[in-house]
């Protein structure tokens, strides 16, 4: 694949950015690849293996010159680092982000954007509970769904030019509006993040009554919460601080979904479990074969015995 930008600077150098940096490289997407990362500790592992061409010392030293700028930072941190970083980008560039929010980072970092400078956010849908520039690999985007949310006034031709980007790192693109964007990742990551929490805690609490079995008999399911419950506490914390209404709107649903269950399993109404039970099932084959997760038994952690 052929070059997108000529230098394009990663603000923040986490499992996002990093993943991006190794995808870029994989495609030869950027004639140049600048990193900025708020702690001295990580621009030195930044260099150490060497993430990017050049690591800076400040954001705006990164952004200066760049022709795409993507704030890889936790959602709480888009507004300043966007403060930082207008006076200093070049005309006709494109700032975009990867945040897992859409609204209220527009409204953060929109502001802050000079005229002549396109804003054209976007949020990967791929992650793992890994952080730091050394979580990162070329292969996370792939066959993953990238949003671009284009604000108004949004250039076309940039927005094509970011999708192009994105494709060349092995994502599908598509396109949504932030409010749109906020209900849907409300309903397939944030909420979802909620419930592994809190079951995790839950158990954590169980634990300390019945020694090691929660860790022990782990495999029966409580596993995979724990590998959602292992996400970054900076990161969880800034979307569900700023991703309120929608995903207070979707607990509130569960909750009464919760309620429901509860009371078939009180009152012994079989119907009524297994009728939910199987519209869920259904739900597992649509992602199946949507090509968004494996059908490999236990996401493949079973391998076949060899006779
Ligand atoms: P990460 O691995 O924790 O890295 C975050 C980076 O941001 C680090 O380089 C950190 O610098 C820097 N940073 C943190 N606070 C900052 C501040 N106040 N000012 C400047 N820099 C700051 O995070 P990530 O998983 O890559 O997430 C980055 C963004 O991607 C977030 O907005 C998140 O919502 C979004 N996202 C995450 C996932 C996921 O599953 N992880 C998926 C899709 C989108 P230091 O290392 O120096 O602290």
């Amino acid at each position: 694949m052929a070059q997108v930008y000529d230098r394009v600077a990663l603000i923040g150098l986490g499992l996002i950015a990093s993943s991006m940096c190794h995808a870029m490289r994989r495609a030869g997407l950027a004639g140049e690849i600048v990193g900025y990362a708020r702690s001295a500790e990580t621009r030195e592992i930044a260099r150490e293996i060497g993430l990017c061409d050049i690591v800076c010392d400040s954001a705006a030293e990164a952004a200066k010159d760049a022709d795409l700028v993507l704030l890889c930072v936790p959602v709480g941190a888009m507004e300043s680092v966007a403060q930082e970083i207008g006076p200093v980008l070049k005309k006709g560039a494109t700032v975009s982000d990867v945040g897992s929010v859409k609204r209220t980072v527009i409204d953060a970092v929109a502001p802050h954007i000079p005229q002549g400078v396109h804003f054209i956010p976007a949020h990967p849908l791929a992650g793992t509970e890994h952080s730091g520039p050394r979580s990162g690999f070329a292969e996370l985007f792939d066959n993953r769904y990238t949003i671009i949310v284009p604000v108004a006034g949004s250039d076309p031709a940039a927005v094509a030019q970011l999708e192009t980007f994105w494709r060349g790192m092995g994502a599908l693109t598509d396109e949504m509006d932030a409010d749109h964007h906020d209900l849907v990742l409300a309903v397939t990551s944030h909420t979802p993040h909620l419930i592994a929490y809190t079951m995790v805690g839950v158990a954590d609490d169980l634990r300390r009554v019945t020694d090691s079995e929660v860790i022990k008999y782990s495999a029966a399911g409580f596993r995979d919460f724990t590998r959602i419950a292992a996400s970054d506490p900076v990161m969880w914390r800034d979307v569900f601080l700023n991703n309120k209404e929608a995903t207070l709107e979707i607990l509130g649903r569960f909750t009464e979904e919760l309620f429901a269950l509860q009371r078939a399993i009180r009152q012994g109404d079989g119907d009524h479990l297994h009728d939910y039970f199987t519209r869920t099932r259904s739900i597992r084959r649509g992602i199946i074969e949507a090509g968004q997760d494996t059908d490999a038994p236990d996401f493949g952690r079973v391998k076949p015995r060899k006779e």
